[in-house]
Order: structure tokens, then C-alpha cells, then sequence
């Protein structure tokens, strides 16, 4: 070979060296040329192939690398080499290992069958570098490093071409380097199973325990620990009939030791499936387990260990219970309850709801509601408020046929079971049958008593009319020839007759109230306030009663009426006002939907036990010596309120004075 066949690179590296000038190491190049050393490392071979350098190992792992003078040879020679192979062959060929050798530029000088099966090479290699095979670069990395350090190097190395893992050690040696090398494919692949299986175990949801046949825990993965609350060893520490575990069955009584799985699968030899019972935590929780174990034989077909997989289900569990409880409640509630589908037809309904109807239980099953409700409810136009019924709670009275000549009046309240989806409807409907009964006869007996109370009030009248006339005529005709006495008398009787006017007058606007009122418009309260006053100006002028009213709010209502509330409830804050003159706030507050009205006085005061008593009809808690009125005045006023949808009730401290107090609805609601 000529200097001329080198390239830059070697050129560079060999100006290094002065023809026959001291040795150098790899090191001191690697360094001179500020390269790394398995670079300068293959530029000192590639100039040994060349010839321009020669190489010696020095001690144990150096290296070193002069120019000769003239064109020297390989340290080792052939004929070295053949000996070495006469010697060996023979020896080597019986290694169940691969093994070659390479001589110091990493040429095949020998290899055994084995290692040109585990190689897939053959005798033909002898004599060419390993490097023009199929060699990874840990592999070549390694033969490097073996010839630069002079030390033995094992490794791992996976060869492609034939799929197959291969432990290697590579001994250097005075000629070269021998390489064993063993497959390993079948280790590294139970190797990498068993990691697997580590890695199915550790990250799995199941809990996984290994119980030796004398009853110890010998494995429990991470998942089991948690789910027992306790770590191996505390598993460990109970044996499996430990009171501790305290272990259930499913109706939460104390689980039989022959019972329990382990036992179950040491006697019988077979695997356990869903066992189910619960067992408690060191904190007394108690958490649901599902169960499966299957046992482990030995060789001599004695059972070694049990395998169990535990699986926490005590959310199922609680679900599955809960859900039960429900279905009691379904079953045994007194409302008909049912579930439609998409197609509003029942998919469920439960007993009270088949009672309802005409239907048996399953002949309901599949049936268009339409088949069992007769208004809106069944109707098509249904969408539209099935839309409006995510809101809130929609009621519907309805009526059921039950039977050729029956009807039932219900109530009927349904949600979708999944607003989003709006799929299925889950209702609820209670008879109301007899309470509508009992509505309409209360109305019709209220009418009726309506009726009476006027028909008597007016027909009274007229013959009251009658005998104060002719009490009057007696009284102008004869009143001077009666005595003292007799005058006496006739005043009295004349009183009487008064006060019975005044009461059926009262009694008459009373049954008058919910018949021959107005219709409801929006009412000012103000306005309604002064018209009360301008009626009472002399009972109010008279008292010197001062009536202070805030800015009240329009109400929605019947003017006349309100006015006579006010009218009645002022004219009483007057008349029981105490000694000194009265003195009265009027006020309006807002109470949820609906407006608050109070009227306080600073007056007598009413004894709170008989507070109820004064709404009453003629109910009075003073004599007439003591004040004037009927005692229908508050009863008016409560009749009126209710006629407004409202309520009238009254606050009092005796003494202190009386806040009375009813609700109205703001105006907007008649828009
Ligand atoms: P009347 O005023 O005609 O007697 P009401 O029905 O208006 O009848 O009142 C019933 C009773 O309630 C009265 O007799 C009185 O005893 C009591 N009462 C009403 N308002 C007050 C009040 N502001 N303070 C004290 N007591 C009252």
C-alpha cells in the first residue's frame, strides 16, 4: 500500500508519528488530534491495515502504536495462529456455547458449530474481519473496548437477523480476542413475561392475593392492600378466621368458616366464583368484596397455594341495596307510579298505578298512555310541554277510566328520568277522586250556606222594618199617655230592633262577598287608604287619632272591598286604642310573590290565646256597654281576604297594642 491511498484523516493522524520515534497510546492520539477514542482508535487500525503503523499490548489493558522504520508484521503470525487452533478446536467444538476467536484486527481465526449456527455463518469466515457481518454497534462497541482495555467484557445483545438474544463475553487474550457467546432468547422472553404479568398484577384493579395451602399470605399486590385497608404483613397477621375480619354475608350475618373461600377451595379442590361478603377495615369500615380463587398443584397433585382475585364492590353493593330499598317504596306507596318510554308507552308501572286503571299490571306493560289518561296529558300535543316540563314539576288533573262506568279524577306529576335526552318520563299519580268529591261538596254547601245567610238576612228585613215602624208609631201616637215604664220599655225594644238591623245589614255584605263582588284590577292601595279615611274623618276627627301611611304599593283586588278591610280594621285601631288618642302606622313590605300589609296600633292589645277567635262571625271580646259593633267586621275583613287569595292574621302584645296583618298579590298578576 502507498501513503497515497490515505485519506486526509489518516495522513493527519500519522504525522504524529516519526518513523521508529517512541510508541504512542490511543490516549495520547486521541488527545492530539482532540478526537474521540474509538475514532482514533479506527484510524489506528485503518493505518495498521496500511502498514504505516504497528501495534503492541503493553501490561494488561494498554496499547500502544509507532511507525516502524521499515514494513514490519502482526504480532501474532499465522503460524501462531494455527497452533492455537490445532490445540483448541477440538475442545471448543464441544462447548454447548458459541465460541470464536479473532485475532487483533478482529479476523475470524476460528469459530465452533455452535457459534456458526447461533451466527448462521460458516467455515468460509475464517480470515475476514467480524465487522462485515451483521454486527450492532454494542457488539463492535464491545470488541473495541475488550482490545483497548484489555478486560473481559460481558453483554447482552439482541441479533436481528435471526431474532435471537445473545449473552456474550468477550476475553482478550495475547492473539486476539475469544468470544463466547450464549442464546438467551428463551430467558429473556420468560423474562419479559414475567414482567408482563408483574405489570398486570401491580397496575390492576383487582386485588390479587397468593395463599399458601398452611393458610399464610404469601403475595398480595398493592390493590389488595387497599382494598383490606391493611399492608401484606397485617394481612398476614389474621389468619382467615380471624374475628377481626369480622366477615359477613351479603344480609350482614357473621359468614361460617366453612363458608369461606379458602376453606371451600382447600376441601373441595375446586375454584370458588363470586363469593360475595364483606369484611372491616382497621377503622371499622366495612368494605364489599367480591371473591374468586382457584388453587395452585404441585408436582405430586397437592394443593400448593390458592390464587384469589378480589374485586371491591361495596359501591355496587350500596347501589344494588339502595335501588332495593326503592323499589320497596315503589311497590308499597299509595300514588300510582309509573315510567314511559320514548314512545309514551309504560315500561314499568307499579301496583297502586295498575289499581287505578282498568288494566292488570302487565297487560299495562307496552301500552300508549293514551290507553289510560284522558286529557292533555295523552295527548299529541304533548311535545310542547314536554319541553316545559324540565322546570319544574308540571300537575296535571286528569281522569283515568277505570272500568265501564268509572272514573277516577288524579293527579298526575311527571319528570323526564334524563333531562338532557328527554327520553323517558317518570310520573307520579295519586287519586284525588274522593278529595274532589269533597271539594265540590264544600263549594256547592258554601254556596248554599251563601244563599241562606242572604235569603235570611234580606227577608228579615222587611218584618224587622215592620216593628221598629209600628215600635215608632206606638212610641209618636201614645207616648204621652204611657208612664215612665212604658217609655223605658219601648227605647229599649226600639235598641234591640237597631242592633238586629245593624247585624243583618252586616250579615248581608257578608254572604254578599264572594257573589256580588268586583273583578279584580289593579288597585291602588293609596287611594284606597283615603277613601277608608274619608269615611272615618268623624270617628277619626273626634279621637284626634293620627294615621301615618308609607308609600303603599297597587295590589291586584276589588277597590270597594279593600276599601271596606281597611274601613273596618282603622275604625277598630281607633275604637280599642286605650285612653290616650290613637295613634297608627300603616305599612307595606314585600314577602315573596305577594305584598305584606300591616296596620299597628298602639292600643289595648288582645289576648293572644283569643286572637283566632275575633275572625269569627258576631265574635266580639268586649260587652256593647264597653264599645259599639256587631263583631262581623274582621270576619268581613277575613272573608274578603280570602276572597283575594290571601290571609289576614293579627300579632298583639295586651297592653302594647295590635299589629294586624294580611297578604295581597301585587297588581302585575291581573295584566
Ligand atoms: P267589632 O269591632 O264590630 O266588635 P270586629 O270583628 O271588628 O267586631 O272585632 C272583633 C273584636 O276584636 C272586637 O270586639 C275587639 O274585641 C277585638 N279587636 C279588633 N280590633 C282590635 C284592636 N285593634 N285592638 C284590640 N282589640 C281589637
Amino acid at each position: 500500500m502507498t501513503g497515497s491511498s490515505l485519506t486526509d484523516a489518516l495522513r493527519e493522524t500519522l504525522v504524529l508519528f516519526e518513523a521508529g520515534g517512541a510508541p504512542l497510546t490511543t490516549a495520547e492520539v486521541a488527545e492530539q488530534l482532540d478526537l474521540g477514542r474509538q475514532s482514533t482508535y479506527e484510524r489506528l487500525e485503518r493505518l495498521v491495515d496500511h502498514d504505516r503503523l504497528e501495534t503492541k499490548t503493553v501490561g494488561a489493558n494498554g496499547r500502544v502504536w509507532w511507525q516502524p522504520s521499515t514494513n514490519g508484521h502482526a504480532f501474532t503470525t499465522g503460524r501462531q495462529r494455527n497452533a492455537i487452533d490445532s490445540d483448541l478446536g477440538e475442545v471448543f467444538d464441544r462447548i454447548s456455547d458459541g465460541f470464536y476467536a479473532l485475532d487483533d484486527e478482529l479476523r475470524f481465526r476460528y469459530l465452533n458449530d455452535r457459534a456458526a449456527d447461533l451466527l448462521g455463518l460458516d467455515e468460509a469466515v475464517i480470515g475476514t474481519d467480524i465487522r462485515n457481518g451483521n454486527l450492532t454497534k454494542t457488539f463492535e462497541n464491545a470488541l473495541y473496548d475488550a482490545l483497548e482495555t484489555q478486560a473481559p467484557v460481558t453483554f447482552e445483545d439482541h441479533h436481528s437477523p435471526w431474532e435471537k438474544w445473545l449473552q456474550i463475553v468477550i476475553y482478550p487474550s495475547e492473539s486476539g480476542l475469544s468470544v463466547y457467546s450464549r442464546d438467551i432468547t428463551e430467558r429473556k422472553r420468560r423474562e419479559r413475561e414475567l414482567a408482563r404479568y408483574e405489570t398486570i398484577v401491580e397496575t390492576s384493579p383487582i386485588g390479587i392475593t397468593i395463599v399458601g395451602s398452611d393458610g399464610e399470605m404469601q403475595f398480595a399486590n398493592d390493590r389488595a392492600e387497599e382494598i383490606y385497608g391493611r399492608s401484606k404483613d397485617e394481612i398476614n397477621d389474621l389468619s382467615f378466621d380471624d374475628p377481626n375480619w369480622s366477615e359477613v354475608d351479603v344480609d350482614g350475618e357473621p359468614l361460617p368458616d366453612d363458608e369461606k373461600p379458602f376453606l371451600q377451595i382447600m376441601e373441595r379442590g375446586e375454584p370458588v366464583l363470586d363469593h360475595l361478603s364483606g369484611v372491616s377495615r382497621p377503622d371499622g369500615e366495612r368494605v364489599w368484596i367480591s371473591v374468586n380463587g382457584a388453587p395452585v398443584y404441585d408436582d405430586c397433585e397437592e394443593i400448593d397455594s390458592v390464587v384469589f382475585s378480589i374485586e371491591d364492590i361495596t359501591d355496587r353493593f350500596e347501589r344494588e341495596r339502595k335501588l332495593e330499598q326503592y323499589e320497596t317504596v315503589v311497590e308499597t306507596a299509595h300514588d300510582g307510579i309509573y315510567v314511559l318510554d320514548e314512545e309514551r308507552q309504560f315500561e314499568l308501572v307499579n301496583e297502586s298505578f295498575a289499581d287505578l286503571t282498568s288494566f292488570s299490571r302487565t297487560a299495562l306493560l307496552g301500552q300508549h298512555v293514551s290507553a289510560v289518561f284522558d286529557g292533555e296529558f295523552a295527548s299529541p300535543e304533548a311535545e310542547q310541554w314536554e319541553s316545559e316540563a324540565t322546570d319544574e314539576l308540571p300537575l296535571f288533573e286528569e281522569t283515568i277510566t277505570a272500568g265501564p262506568n268509572e272514573t277516577q279524577t288524579v293527579e298526575n306529576r311527571f319528570v323526564f328520568l334524563d333531562e338532557d335526552s328527554q327520553e323517558q318520563q317518570i310520573g307520579v299519580t295519586r287519586d284525588v277522586t274522593q278529595r274532589e268529591e269533597y271539594r265540590q261538596q264544600l263549594v256547592e254547601s258554601n254556596e248554599r250556606l251563601s244563599q241562606f245567610a242572604y235569603a235570611v238576612s234580606h227577608d228579615l228585613q222587611e218584618p224587622l222594618r215592620m216593628v221598629t215602624s209600628y215600635l215608632q208609631l206606638l212610641e209618636r201616637r201614645y207616648g204621652d199617655d204611657l208612664d215612665e215604664d212604658a217609655d223605658e220599655f219601648i227605647d229599649y225594644a226600639v235598641d234591640g230592633a237597631e242592633r238586629m238591623r245593624e247585624m243583618i245589614d252586616d250579615l248581608l255584605e257578608y254572604s254578599r262577598v264572594g257573589t256580588q263582588g268586583d273583578p279584580f284590577e289593579p288597585v291602588e292601595l293609596n287611594e284606597v287608604i283615603n277613601d277608608a279615611c274619608t269615611d272615618l274623618q268623624l270617628q277619626i276627627e273626634n279621637s284626634d287619632a293620627h294615621i301615618e301611611s308609607g308609600s303603599l304599593p297597587q295590589v291586584s283586588g276589588d277597590k270597594g272591598q279593600l276599601c271596606r278591610v281597611f274601613q273596618n280594621v282603622l275604625s277598630n285601631a281607633i275604637e280599642y286604642s286605650g285612653d290616650d288618642p290613637p295613634r297608627i302606622a300603616v305599612s307595606a313590605e314585600r314577602d315573596g310573590s305577594k305584598w305584606r300589609i300591616s296596620v299597628r296600633d298602639e292600643g289595648i292589645g288582645i289576648d293572644p290565646e283569643k286572637t283566632d277567635r275575633i275572625f269569627e262571625v258576631f265574635q266580639r271580646l268586649h260587652s256593647r256597654d264597653e264599645s259599639e259593633g256587631t263583631g262581623i267586621g274582621l270576619a268581613l275583613c277575613r272573608r274578603i281576604i280570602e276572597r283575594h287569595d290571601g290571609e289576614i292574621w293579627v300579632e298583639s302584645e295586651p297592653g302594647e297594642g295590635s299589629t294586624f296583618s294580611f297578604m295581597l298579590s301585587p297588581a302585575h298578576d291581573t295584566e
